[in-house]
């Protein structure tokens, strides 16, 4: 990849995955003449990369198109508008000199350790894979257990099987995209078990990777134990009650020699706590606010770092935003604070941003705590709008005018979730 990082910049970008290249994009188009993205990977485009099947952009470009090819046409664009993209570079450090200029250490290969300073900072260091660690799941520590992301890497990048006869743990979007690319590599997928009485993927992943090739999705079930020496040959698997705890009476074996885990995505943030930025408890990414400012001034936030998305066009919507506002910011905008806190109501897991300001148009992003249908979304007592089904596997996206913004005067400003408890309406889905 393209290496060039001279001197100190406006904008820098932390992570070169979709949300970091979008950013910087964003803050050249705002007027930010020297821009530097940064990663620690060999070829900027983050997880895209490794994701060679069809589905990115159907929301953003209108077209459908691999990880691979929507990576590669941010980082043309990036590359097109003198933005210097490195990589092989880490950043093991940052902070705020005490004239407020933001700086990060990057360790770069054959260049050793430098610090970059800059007017504002993005951070976009993507997500990982919780792993078994997190779930602590009993048996032996035989080989043959991974992430799904992990599986993926190694089928689609580096060209290896990671077993014949597959169970997933969990439905998270990966799980269900590895079920089908690894059968279309000739292995048997036995069953993917996901804990709730719901998958935790989009619903078109659930019937296109699952329903479509007859694997079977087992809900409300959990692996209770892994068994093998040197490598997975069985797991115990057992439903689970309302409580989700499993109902060791009704156990049963299922023999596999590979067990894959897609049970959540963490976003990561060591570089943010480092740095001192606020955390929100339940999104594990940054406090954030109407323009996507951190807790910090001048360092901004977006994509998985921020809150775990499901599609990455959401991310580069996202990601154009935050890196607007960092190239206003670098080029001496000043906007006033917000003034208006965003509450999660009823049925809401989460939204983002964390506060709002008058006079502007606002994305807001939000979870479900659960399945509702129908649905409907109450913002304060300015707007109430149908919805049909919601899930927490799918993010909501809203928009708030500023005129309807404008008629709100207090200072927090709830958003609920109403509508009735779903069950699990998806193809493929097993009791
Ligand atoms: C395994 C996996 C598979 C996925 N599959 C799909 C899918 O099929 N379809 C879909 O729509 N979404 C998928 N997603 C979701 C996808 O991650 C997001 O849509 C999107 O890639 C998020 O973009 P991002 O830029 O925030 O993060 P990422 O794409 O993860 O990019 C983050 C980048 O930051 C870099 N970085 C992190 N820390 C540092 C540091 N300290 N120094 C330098 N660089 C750093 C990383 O190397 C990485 O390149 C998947 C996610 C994962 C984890």
């Amino acid at each position: 990849m393209l290496g060039r990082m001279e001197g100190d910049y406006d904008v820098v970008v932390v992570g070169g995955g979709p949300a970091g290249l979008a950013a910087a994009i964003g803050a050249r188009d705002a007027g930010a003449t020297r821009v530097l993205v940064v990663d620690r990977e060999d070829e900027a485009g983050g997880i895209l990369l490794q994701c060679i099947h069809a589905g990115f952009g159907l929301h953003y470009f209108k077209e459908e198109l691999t990880g691979p090819e929507y990576a590669e046409r941010f980082v043309a664009r990036a590359l097109d508008r003198d933005i210097d993209v490195v990589g092989s570079a880490y950043v093991s450090g940052a902070g705020l000199d005490s004239d407020g200029t933001r700086r990060v250490r990057v360790m770069r290969e054959g260049h050793g350790i430098r610090t970059v300073r800059s007017r504002a900072m993005v951070l976009a260091m993507g997500c990982r894979e919780r792993t078994r660690g997190a779930l602590h799941i009993p048996g032996t520590r035989p080989a043959g257990v991974l992430t799904a992301g992990l599986a993926q890497r190694f089928v689609n990048v580096m060209g290896l099987l990671p077993g014949r006869r597959v169970a997933i743990l969990g439905s998270g979007d990966i799980g269900l995209i590895m079920a089908r690319r690894l059968t279309l590599e000739g292995c048997e997928v036995v069953g993917v078990f996901e804990l709730m009485p719901f998958s935790n993927g989009l619903t078109r992943n659930v019937v296109q990777c699952l329903g479509d090739f007859g694997i079977p999705l087992h809900l409300s079930t959990t692996v209770v134990e892994i068994h093998g020496q040197d490598r997975v040959d069985k797991i115990t698997v057992a439903p689970v009650g309302a409580d989700l705890a499993p109902d060791l009476s009704r156990c049963r074996e299922v023999a596999c020699d590979t067990l894959l885990l897609s049970i959540g995505l963490v976003p990561e943030n060591e570089l943010s706590q480092g740095l001192g930025v606020e955390l929100d408890v339940v999104t594990q990414g940054p406090r954030v606010s109407s323009t996507l400012e951190t807790s910090l001034p001048g360092v901004f936030a977006c994509g998985n770092v921020l809150h775990v998305h499901d599609l990455c066009d959401y991310v580069t919507e996202e990601a154009l935003l935050a890196g607007r506002f960092a190239g206003e910011l670098a080029g001496g905008v000043k906007r006033p604070r917000d003034n208006i806190r965003v509450v999660p109501g009823d049925n809401v897991r989460y939204c983002v941003p964390h506060t709002l300001a008058p006079g502007r148009e606002h994305t807001i992003y939000l979870r479900s705590e659960r399945p509702l249908r129908p649905a409907a979304i109450r913002v304060g007592d300015l707007v109430r709008r149908k919805l049909g089904f919601v899930t927490p596997a799918e993010m909501i996206t809203f928009r708030i005018k500023p005129d309807v913004l404008d008629r709100f005067h207090g200072e927090a400003l709830r958003i609920d979730l109403l509508g009735e408890p779903a069950g699990p309406h998806l193809a493929g889905a097993e009791p």
